[in-house]
């Protein structure tokens, strides 16, 4: 079994501590293990891995893999001046990762619309974390965390608080505290807020990525375990993650997608879909027992497999990683697999625009090719139409190399017009337009298109006919350069 698997099913069926070994349960702290290097912190109870002798065993069995289990963090057997005990200020959270819970406890958690995952209710109710902590308070517990155990980056986690946006304040107070005292990078975990302009407050007090998580992309499965956040709907979150990109950039927005709750697999994977093409990081991670809910049966390893490797297919497309991730829930990992199951980035990558600076820089690069170097037209190829469109852009190494769009024509009839590509001179010959023209083809299947059509420069109708395009009448000319008409039948209806 390799390492991947094993972590998987150490997340999905847990893992059976030693006889006589102390839970680090008790003291809301969990258990971390390093396997083959990978932060693991699985939950504990009956399971058919257990711990015998330092060494992992299956049914007993012992399994070759190199696993360490980590010591309780020192910092938390600290206390502050005042004499708050560090580990009820923070707490660790993976290998090298903080977890503070600031601000008081969430308007929800008292409710009926209370969160069944919630970390901090049931924390705060048994006396395990601070409801009243400063934020000196928590830079000191991220101080000495980063000092005695290696933690290198922090979490901070703020429920609801009135007035709309209370916890904006908290959060803002950490992590400026936090910076100035550690330097560690924060993450910020939080509902999307009222209003969508805390999100750029936060990025510019210094907090380095956001955490916006859904729960579920099935709204009987949220209905049910997040009512607060069903209620929010799926378009404030949407705008959330959009605004989030949009200022600490992709990849360093996460929103975290439970498994394993009878959820339905394709409204799951359409989720993550629409989530990584944001360049949200969809953070999968399968469902565990918590003192609210009592799973049913352990999260299925082969499902989380089949999920996971969808999800991982999907980052890489869009150019994610966790491994980017400057901070909290997606750089720890250790609640998930999806890390196990990252592969190499793709050094081209052709996704949709995601924010208006992306269409400005789309609209440069077509200016250069249309204007500057062919001369098709004169002043600007822009039409209007540009802020009504769906933007392809190719990026090759990380840089903007190749365009194109996307028009609704007919309305009502399944057919887009595909228009606008533009590849720069020195990026051809790499791929990138047949990438951008394949992109476009699922693009538009996935928005229920029957049909594409565009107006092809002579000189690239062979590159549309490998990819299965059709001509339509005879060549004519726009601006003086020679144009073929040309379709692809999608098949989908
Ligand atoms: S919104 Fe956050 S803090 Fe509030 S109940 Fe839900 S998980 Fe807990």
């Amino acid at each position: 079994m390799d390492h991947a698997q094993i972590i998987n099913q150490l997340l999905c069926l847990g893992l059976r501590p030693e006889p006589g070994q102390a839970l680090p349960q008790d003291q809301g702290d969990d258990l971390v293990l390093l396997v083959q290097g990978r932060a693991v912190c699985p939950p504990l109870g009956d399971s058919p891995w257990s711990l015998e002798a330092g060494r992992l065993c299956r049914d007993g069995k012992p399994v070759e893999v190199p696993v360490e289990v980590l010591p309780a963090p020192a910092f938390s057997a600290e206390s502050d001046p005042s004499g708050a005990p560090l580990g009820r200020i923070a707490r660790r959270y993976g290998a090298d990762c903080l977890l503070a819970m600031v601000g008081p406890t969430c308007l929800f958690w008292p409710s009926p619309n209370r969160c069944t995952f919630c970390p901090m209710g049931p924390a705060r109710d048994a006396g395990q974390d601070l409801e009243e902590k400063t934020p000196e308070q928590v830079a000191r517990a991220a101080a000495r965390a980063k000092e005695l155990d290696g933690v290198a980056h922090v979490l901070l986690m703020a429920g609801v608080v009135p007035p709309a946006g209370g916890e904006i304040k908290h959060l803002i107070d950490c992590a400026k505290a936090i910076k100035e005292n550690t330097g560690l990078p924060v993450q910020a975990s939080l509902l999307p807020p009222a209003f969508t302009k805390d999100l750029k407050r936060l990025a510019q007090a210094g907090v380095d990525c956001l955490e916006l998580s859904l729960m579920s992309f099935d709204p009987a499965v949220l209905g049910r375990i997040a009512p607060a956040k069903s209620g929010l709907g799926l378009d404030r979150y949407v705008e959330a993650w959009a605004e989030s990109v949009r200022h600490l950039g992709a990849g360093q927005v996460s929103c975290t997608i439970l498994a394993g709750l009878g959820e339905d697999r394709v409204q799951t994977l359409e989720g993550c879909h629409l989530l990584a093409e944001m360049g949200v990081i969809p953070l999968l991670t399968p469902a565990r027992s918590c003192e609210q809910f009592e799973l049913e049966a352990a999260p299925d390893p082969e499902y989380l497999a089949g999920l996971y490797a969808e999800v991982a297919a999907l980052m890489r497309a869009y150019g994610l990683s966790l491994g980017t991730a400057k901070a909290g829930a997606a750089r720890s990992g250790a609640y998930t697999a999806l890390g196990a199951w990252e592969l190499e980035p793709p050094g081209l990558v052709v996704r949709p625009m995601r924010n208006t600076e992306e269409l400005d820089a789309a609209l440069v690069l077509r200016h250069q090719v249309f204007v500057r170097e062919q001369g098709i037209v004169l002043g600007t190829d822009q039409d209007g139409q540009d802020r009504m469109a769906l933007h392809l852009g190719a990026w090759l190494g990380g840089e903007l190399a190749g365009v194109l769009r996307l028009l609704p024509e007919e309305q009502g009839q399944g057919l887009l017009r595909l228009g606008r590509l533009a590849v720069l001179p020195e990026q051809r010959g790499q791929g990138v337009a047949s990438e951008l023209l394949a992109q476009a083809k699922e693009q538009a299947h996935r928005r229920g298109a029957d049909k594409l059509t565009a107006s092809v420069q002579t000189a690239n109708v062979p590159l549309f006919a490998r990819l299965g395009w059709t001509e339509q009448g005879k060549p004519f000319a726009v601006h003086g350069w020679e144009h073929q008409e040309m379709t692809l039948e999608l098949g989908y209806s």
